[in-house]
């Protein structure tokens, strides 16, 4: 027969098309969206899957039962053209050993299409199995290339899902088993790298020692580059990140074992924990020409210093929070000075070789004392440095340069440049923090090649320190006791000298760009790392009064403390709730001794982000329950999960996007994959007393995504016997949210402002971005003028408005978001004193004045010099009070 006949092949000129119907009702989904890197690898075979909504797995076309597990829950038939074709319901049902499934047909039976071949419980399987999500895959059989498919899309049982190109006929294969891809020829395997932070420094040094016990070289290949494998810094240098493939190729003796010694760490997380990849990607081709070398990034810009009495605020990332008076220390890197010309290359070779081995000795003490003072994070830091000196590729390079006849120190600054750029040069912010590293073993190394031990910094009492970019061999070597605090003009938030200043407790910010180095020595400056500001040579009035603040910070903040239990009535009596923010159970214990009268932002996603597995309902209701008994019967928002972007879940892989920012997150993961937010709702309802919980909705866009919440929620309402009904509000992240709050007023009980994306989305800058970091401000006209719309959309259907994003734990900022119509604010513990301090002597109207000034300015410094104006005139009606 010709034509299209659904479940049946049709031939043409050897080449046989078969439609395959869904087996299920339910979500149609793309393989690599299934949680398990055997079918979202396709190393069973290609194919799709479905999360389904009904119990009823029907055969997709008419064929053979080849086999059915013996557990019942996976079943594959041949099809008449020969096609196998697997289907497995749930995800690591295998342990359920048969319970929940009924299987209507045997092995050798012949089926037609939409014959019910095995029933399951679905409460059962949504309870103990791992996930429903139930892969169909073209697992044996002759040729087939898959032509179309539905995916993204709700199916319903017996319409077509999916259409192959059958090649000729292929011996049909009788055990069901999958059809493994992926090359293991020789010594060489390919895979995809499953570190969650890319291959970064230790993971790097982890892999260097896997690969050093053997004679064989090996080499990482991937994105058309190769590097050696025994070196930590080229492996690093190649830039990959989590899913990335990679083909580890070995040459010479004994070269298969260690490639599979090799791969086989990589596999195991090379010390970390494994987070399976989201999808396959295409095994690279070893390189055929040489890489071109990355360029260098761009130097900063040299200035004049700052004029003596000019006062400047430089915005810079908090790596460390805290506030601290103080007068600038500028470290300059100073230029070791080393023989130019060398004396020969085995001198040199051997000078080379004493100035490792004292900067090893002295790496190894730095280990063995953080271990003896129980600093792991610290003992880390130094083994990766320990791992980066004895990097053979390093060392080759520089050994060779001086074998050309460069003296020890220019040929060890080269390779360590070198590689340093071409480390920063990957556009990788992580990697880019982890040339510093390199450049601080170039500096140990050239200090020692100089005979010279590195020096303690003799530091003035309460210096603040400010550099280019700070090592961390620097920062250990400084006497905390006098360091008031540092900024640096490079740097990342995750540097390892960001690490260190937060664990020595030292106020710090970075990224602070170029303005940094124009700050004279011994500048008066004031570092408020809490809101990643440095105020340069600041009036003598407002550094006097910035002193006087700081010696009464203590009193007030005890003060503050002591009022911060009543609730926050303002002056003429208008009522502003002051809630917290909470990831964990101990935020909500915090945020109540801290005076919160709520939780106005419950991160769900931080609850369970250490694990392996999704936690089920059990789980969930319980973290739920231990929040709300912390909040002693005060109101609980629960934000139902928000991954994706740039908060990845081990258990749940995302198929990897070009920008996930842009792509699947919050409520969008909520509405792709329903059992996650259908679990997640159902947790949520059984949290006791009844009516303490809020539900909100992260990321929302679009009107329709709250319509099908609601109806979520309703539904498993009404599947608990009529739960009672719960307040379901909205996140306003994005600028779609923003500009119809009217729209979404109209299904939402309340709105939340989510003021770090959605100023990430308004300036379209990226929030994760250092670079960007110093730019990306809450207080831009553009995000205040959005917040104001929002409360007006808000006010028309008289739904209130909160914000939960961070500017709600800046208290300067306070009473410029009520005076924009916010009721509502959802704090960090630590703010919220502060917060209610700083609104309770001031009255709407003031606040409504404010908020119109700060409107019509043209830019965030211009408001923030606003607020600190109107901050000083809160200062004093405190003082006054
Ligand atoms: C926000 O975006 O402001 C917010 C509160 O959500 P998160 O920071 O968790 O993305
Ligand atoms: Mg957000």
């Amino acid at each position: 027969m010709v034509g299209n006949d659904p479940g049946k092949g049709t031939v043409t000129g050897g080449v046989t098309r078969l439609s395959l119907l869904a087996p299920l009702d339910g979500w149609a989904a793309p393989l690599e969206e299934v949680p398990d890197p055997v079918f979202a690898q396709r190393m069973m075979g290609d194919g799709l899957a479905i999360d389904p909504t009904g119990g009823t797995l029907r055969a997709p076309c008419d064929g053979v039962v080849i086999a059915i597990h013996r557990a019942r829950h996976a079943v594959t038939l041949r099809a008449e053209c020969g096609v196998e074709i697997l289907m497995h319901i749930g995800l690591e049902t295998v342990a359920l050993g048969g319970r929940g499934f009924t299987v209507h047909t045997t092995e050798g039976a012949a089926v037609r299409a939409g014959d019910a071949l095995i029933e399951f419980d679905m409460d059962l399987l949504a309870r103990e199995a791992k996930s429903l999500v139930t892969p169909l895959v073209i697992a044996g059989g002759p040729s087939a290339t898959v032509v179309a498919a539905k995916t993204g899309v709700a199916v319903r049982a017996g319409e077509v899902l999916l259409t192959l190109l059958v090649q000729g006929r292929g011996s049909a294969r009788a055990d069901g088993a999958g059809v493994a891809r992926g090359s293991a020829a020789g010594a060489e395997r390919s895979l995809v790298l499953p570190l969650a932070h890319g291959l970064h420094a230790r993971p790097a040094a982890v892999l260097a020692a896997a690969a050093k016990p053997f004679a064989a070289a090996v080499h990482l290949v991937a994105q058309g580059r190769r590097a050696n494998a025994k070196s930590a810094v080229a492996a690093m240098s190649l830039g990959l990140r989590h899913g990335d493939a990679l083909t580890v190729v070995g040459e010479g003796a004994d070269a298969t074992a260690a490639v599979a010694a090799v791969a086989d760490a990589i596999a195991a997380g090379l010390g970390e924990t494994p987070v399976p990849p989201p999808a396959a990607l295409p095994v690279p081709s070893l390189p055929s020409a040489a890489v071109p070398p990355p360029d260098e990034p761009p130097a900063l810009e040299v200035q004049p210093p700052f004029a003596p009495g000019e006062t400047a605020v430089i915005r810079a990332v908090t790596a460390a929070p805290g506030l601290a008076l103080g007068r600038a220390f500028r470290l300059e890197d100073e230029e070791v000075e080393v023989p130019a010309s060398g004396r020969g290359a085995e001198a040199e070779r051997t000078l080379l070789a004493a100035a490792l081995k004292r900067v090893r000795a002295r790496l190894g003490a730095a280990v063995a004392q953080s271990e003896a003072a129980g600093q792991a994070q610290r003992r880390d830091i130094f083994r990766a440095h320990l791992a980066i000196l004895d990097d053979p590729e390093l060392l080759d390079e520089a050994l060779a340069a001086i074998s050309g006849g460069e003296a020890a120190g220019v040929a060890w600054r080269a390779a360590t440049d070198r590689r340093a750029t071409a480390l920063r040069a990957l556009g990788n912010p992580r990697m880019a923090e982890r040339a510093a590293d390199l450049i601080d073993l170039r500096r140990q190394v050239m200090l020692a090649l100089a005979g010279r031990e590195p020096q303690p910094v003799i530091l003035p009492q309460g210096a603040i320190l400010v550099a280019e970019e700070l090592m961390p061999s620097q920062l250990s070597n400084l006497d905390a006791g006098r360091l008031a605090g540092f900024c640096t003009a490079r740097g990342g938030p995750t540097s390892h000298v960001a690490i260190l200043a937060a664990s020595m407790g030292v106020p710090a910010l970075v990224a602070g760009g170029a303005a940094v180095l124009r700050i004279p020595d011994d500048a008066p400056l004031i570092l408020d790392a809490d809101r990643g500001l440095l105020h340069v040579q600041p009036p003598a009035e407002d550094l006097a009064r910035l002193e006087r603040e700081t010696g009464q910070r203590q009193a007030r903040t005890e003060a503050n403390l002591r009022a911060a239990a009543a609730d926050c009535v303002m002056a003429d009596g208008t009522r502003i709730e002051v809630y917290t923010n909470v990831g964990k159970v101990a935020d909500a214990v915090k945020g109540v001794a801290k005076g919160a009268e709520g939780c106005g932002l419950l991160r769900t996603e931080f609850l369970f982000l250490d694990r392996q597995t999704a936690p089920d309902e059990d789980e969930q209701a319980a973290q739920y329950q231990a929040v709300a008994t912390a909040l002693a019967g005060r109101p609980l928002i629960i934000r139902t999960l928000d991954v994706g972007g740039d908060k990845p879940l081990p258990y749940l892989p995302l198929p990897r996007e070009e920008n996930p920012i842009l792509g699947l997150r919050g409520v969008r993961i909520g509405l792709r994959r329903p059992e996650i937010l259908r679990t997640q709702l159902r947790a949520i309802l059984r949290v006791r007393p009844v009516g303490q919980c809020r539900i909100m909705v992260p990321m929302v866009a679009t009107l329709d995504e709250v319509r099908a919440v609601r109806d979520m929620l309703d539904q498993e309402r009404e599947a608990l016997g009529h739960a009672p009904p719960v307040q379901l509000g909205v996140m306003v992240e994005t600028p779609a949210a923003a500009v119809t709050a009217d729209q979404l007023a109209t299904e939402a009980d309340f709105l939340s402002i989510g003021t770090n994306d959605l100023t990430q989305y308004v300036l379209a800058m990226d929030r994760g971005n250092p670079d960007l970091a110093a730019r990306l401000d809450a207080l831009h006209p553009a995000v205040l003028r959005l917040i104001r719309q929002t409360a007006e959309g808000a006010a028309r259907h008289g739904r209130w408005v909160g914000v939960c994003g961070a500017l709600a734990s800046d208290p300067a900022a306070a009473p410029l978001l009520v005076g924009l119509g916010v009721t509502e604010l959802s704090a960090t513990p630590p703010a919220i004193p502060d917060i209610k301090a700083a609104l309770r002597p001031l009255d709407k109207a003031a606040c409504a004045a404010l908020a119109r000034e700060a409107l019509a300015q043209e830019s965030a410094a211009a408001v923030r010099s606003l607020l600190a104006r109107a901050g000083m005139a809160v200062s004093v009606m405190e003082g006054a009070a």
